[in-house]
């Protein structure tokens, strides 16, 4: 039993079985897809223009109307590829992992390599892999299978019940156990009947409803504009309503602000995978919002902080001195093995390693474990050897003095916890019956041992860079307030005293909202409690993001704004909960993933800027002859151009923006800041407005020539304009030098992409006839670049003089 199949046998059964996991989740059909596609009103006018043209007899404008229409598809098709194969990748990283135990060895692999026969190691926590029959005792939660919304207990106990079936999907909420698995994949229960637990959430609510309001107000608006246009058009011209109809679409399309939920989309899929590089995944894109708001940071402190390797380094024998582990008299032997045989006989816990690491287990037989749990810091087994029982208890101090009815010996642990360890004590108990619970024994203290478990060594610059910028760091943790307090100081933690949780558990809320202004480090800390910490923090209106790894820090995960669960240690539970998840535990990573936030976010709004700046030109620009009564200058084919193809590229040039100087060295953004505040708003339309002059002033100077030459100036400097856009949004700061020196790829590759669109539309005779366009004298092509020019200048003088701070 205790071996497992063999690595042959279970390739061997992997490959006639097929791998244990479920069909992946539904995608939209094609169908559907191009249903929601047809809804954008983009391709409506599209589309609308292209049968106006056929009736007008234009078949090449009608044409080309199409081709941007099948264009417009083809981008929505490949964005929604796209995000779904990043998020798909994501997916697979989170995909479960189980432990198993094949000849003899026990290791972790992903849940798909399971196969019917294999042992696997259940324990608190973990969600069922596949369908087993357990051998020991656990407490599930069948909740997700059954499909209810509250935990369902079960308890299950191999040595008394009957029924000892366990089934893949569900929670291991208490105890560990092996088990053999007897279904895999699609022939599991919850195979067959299809649910799957580790999808992915895409939604980003606050944002996305910013963005709809916005969206919304804008297509209202460019909807009555339109109509208006056509109905004075229509009356103007006479009744001449087909080419009323066009100008109406014309302007229609160019105030149609379809980029702006477009960029959001591409910009969190995107931001999903930027931070997947540092080893992060986003379990919800939500998160990446919030991230770039956090104020406050919460992490436990073992495995996070620390490194989670330890070392036994100290014993102290009761009433003796305190020993390294070099040179082992009887009673030091003695306490040191008793320490081991208070542990799992295989543990994963590198604390029991380390108890293994320095005592081996000796002879005898495990006959009952008492599972450590946070009412009382302590577990006990009990081990049979011949024909006597004993019970061996490790724990807290302070837990292992209660159950042996003493008091504890402050000064002997604080020497040691003084120098970051921790400290556990060990009991012994002769046995008679089994108790129910550990507090049933009769306890001999044995005495201390000390555990080192150094720290990253990339903590105390990831906790100075969190501190410069704004953002709290507060250390929640089960262990000593000694230890917790060392172990602070070393990482940098602003960190004079310790709240313990017996203190914790005597405050009121109003108390405990006082104790946080000035505490960063909490010891002997229970889950619930954490989760107390967590809502106080929030209702003083902190942004909280915190990390967790263990079943009940799955409550506090969701509670905080951002929840962080551990991939290599955590729970299957605490990940479920969570909105990231650290694939190397490193608490370091957090710090970069939290200036990546803001740096994604930053970036956002400067698109979001960008784009709300150069609507301005385009539609007045469609609007202007038409108020004039001069001939029209853009048609429906240069607005989807422009609206199409130049808008959207430039705005991916933002994506790949670098962070701003100061990016970690200014306090986190309030939260509820709008994505468009008043501010931004008015420079945003400023810039627009002042873009729009300067091609009215050409288009004004130009009015001596044929419409065909004025066309293709204006349309050049609209161009130039758009991307001198680009140039002013991309930094905050006002030097131009400085914004044009800094590194963007993008930048460079869109800068080829626009100059070779452009020359062809220019050179290329069918194209220019197409776009309505002649060349003017060669001294009128001087005039874009002027305006361009113009522009930049006065949008970087505006900028230098006051606007630093929009
Ligand atoms: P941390 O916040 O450092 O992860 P835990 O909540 O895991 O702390 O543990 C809190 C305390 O409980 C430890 O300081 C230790 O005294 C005790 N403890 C933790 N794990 C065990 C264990 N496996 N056996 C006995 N005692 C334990
Ligand atoms: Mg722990």
């Amino acid at each position: 039993m205790r071996q497992g199949l063999s690595e042959t046998e279970a390739a061997t059964r992997l490959a006639k079985d097929g791998p244990n996991a479920l069909s992946k989740p539904k995608r939209r059909s094609p169908f559907r897809l191009i249903l929601d596609v047809m809804q954008e009103p983009m391709l409506a006018l599209l589309l609308g223009g292209g049968v106006i043209y056929l009736i007008l007899g234009n078949r090449t404008e009608a044409l080309v109307l199409l081709a941007f229409a099948c264009l417009s598809i083809g981008i929505t098709f490949a964005q929604e590829a796209r995000s779904e194969h990043v998020l798909a990748a994501l997916r697979d990283l989170t995909n479960p992992q189980a432990y198993v135990i094949r000849a003899g060895i026990r290791r972790k692999i992903d849940a798909a390599q399971l196969v019917i026969g294999d042992v696997i190691a259940l324990s608190e926590g973990d969600r069922v892999p596949a369908d087993a029959t357990l051998i020991g005792r656990v407490t599930v939660d069948e909740s997700l299978l059954t499909g209810e919304a509250v935990p369902l207990r079960k308890s299950f106990d191999a040595t008394t019940a009957e029924n000892t079936k366990i089934y893949a999907g569900t929670l291991i909420v208490a105890g560990d156990s092996l088990a053999t698995v007897t279904a895999t994949g699609p022939r599991s229960q919850i195979g067959q009947i299809g649910t799957s637990w580790s999808l992915l959430e895409t939604e980003t609510p606050h944002l996305q409803s910013q963005l709809q309001r916005l969206v919304f107000w804008f297509a209202l608006a460019g909807g009555a504009v339109s109509v208006a246009v056509v109905l004075m058009d229509g009356l103007l011209r006479g009744g001449d309503w087909l080419a009323a109809l066009l100008a109406g679409i014309s302007v229609g399309m160019a105030m149609l602000p379809e980029e702006f939920p477009m960029v959001l989309t591409v910009f969190m899929a995107m931001g999903a995978w930027r931070i997947s590089r540092v080893n992060v995944l986003t379990r919800r894109a939500a998160a990446i919002e919030s991230l770039g708001a956090a104020s406050v940071l919460c992490t436990d402190k073992t495995g996070t902080l620390t490194q989670n390797q330890m070392t036994i380094i100290s014993l102290q024998p009761l009433g003796g001195q305190v020993y390294g582990p070099t040179n082992m008299t009887p009673d030091l032997i003695e306490l040191a093995q008793s320490g081991t045989r208070a542990c799992q006989i295989a543990p994963f816990d590198p604390m029991e390693k380390a108890f293994h690491a320095q005592s081996p287990l000796g002879a005898g037989t495990l006959i009952r474990s008492y599972p450590f749990t946070p009412s009382l810091f302590a577990m006990t087994q009990v081990w049979q050897q011949g024909t006597q029982m004993t019970a061996y208890a490790k724990g807290a101090p302070e837990a292992i003095a209660t159950l042996c009815g003493l008091s504890v010996d402050s000064a002997s642990i604080e020497v040691m916890a003084k120098q970051g360890q921790r400290v556990l004590a060990i009991a012994v108990a002769p046995v008679g019956d089994l108790p129910d619970d550990q507090t049933g024994f009769k306890f001999r203290y044995l005495g201390l041992i000390g555990l080192v478990d150094p720290l990253r060594a990339t903590v105390p610059d990831a906790v100075a860079r969190c501190l410069s910028a704004g953002i709290r760091v507060i250390m929640m943790t089960g262990d000593h307030p000694v230890t917790a307090l060392a172990i602070a100081q070393a990482a940098g933690l602003i960190a004079n005293q310790a709240i313990t949780g017996e203190m914790l558990s005597q405050m009121k809320d109003a108390a405990l909202q006082k104790a946080l202004a000035g505490a960063n480090v909490f010891a002997r800390i229970t889950p619930a409690q954490k989760l107390r910490i967590v809502q106080a923090l929030k209702s003083m209106g902190a942004i909280v993001a915190m990390t967790g790894d263990g079943v009940n820090d799955a409550p506090s995960l969701k509670a905080a704004q951002i929840g962080i669960a551990m991939g290599k240690r955590g729970t299957d539970v605490a990940r479920e909960a969570a909105d990231i998840v650290l694939l190397q535990d490193d608490f370091a990573a957090i710090v970069t993933t939290i200036a990546l936030g803001r740096r994604i976010y930053d970036n956002l709004r400067k698109a979001m800027r960008f784009i709300l700046a150069v609507h301005v030109p385009i539609a007045g620009l469609a609007l202007l002859p038409l108020i004039l009564g001069a001939p029209l200058l853009f048609g429906p084919i240069h607005i989807a151009f422009i609206e199409m193809i130049i808008d959207p590229v430039c705005a991916l040039v933002f994506e790949a923006e670098e962070d701003e100087a100061g990016l970690m060295t200014r306090p986190p953004r309030a939260i509820d800041a709008p994505l468009f505040s008043t501010a931004t708003i008015l420079w945003s339309m400023a810039q627009g407005i002042i873009a729009l002059g300067a091609v009215v002033a050409l288009y004004l100077t130009a009015q001596g020539l044929p419409t065909d030459q004025t066309r293709v100036l204006v349309f050049v400097a609209l161009v130039l304009v758009i991307f001198v856009l680009v140039l002013v949004n991309r930094r905050r700061s006002p030097s131009l030098i400085g914004a044009l020196s800094k590194h963007n790829q993008a930048l460079g590759i869109i800068t080829l992409i626009i100059t070779a669109l452009m020359g062809a539309v220019i050179a290329f005779p069918p194209l220019r006839g197409l776009f309505g366009f002649e060349l003017p004298n060669a001294v009128w092509w001087t005039g874009p670049p002027l305006v361009a020019a113009a522009v930049m200048m006065s949008l970087e003088g505006i900028k230098a003089v006051q606007l630093r701070q929009v």
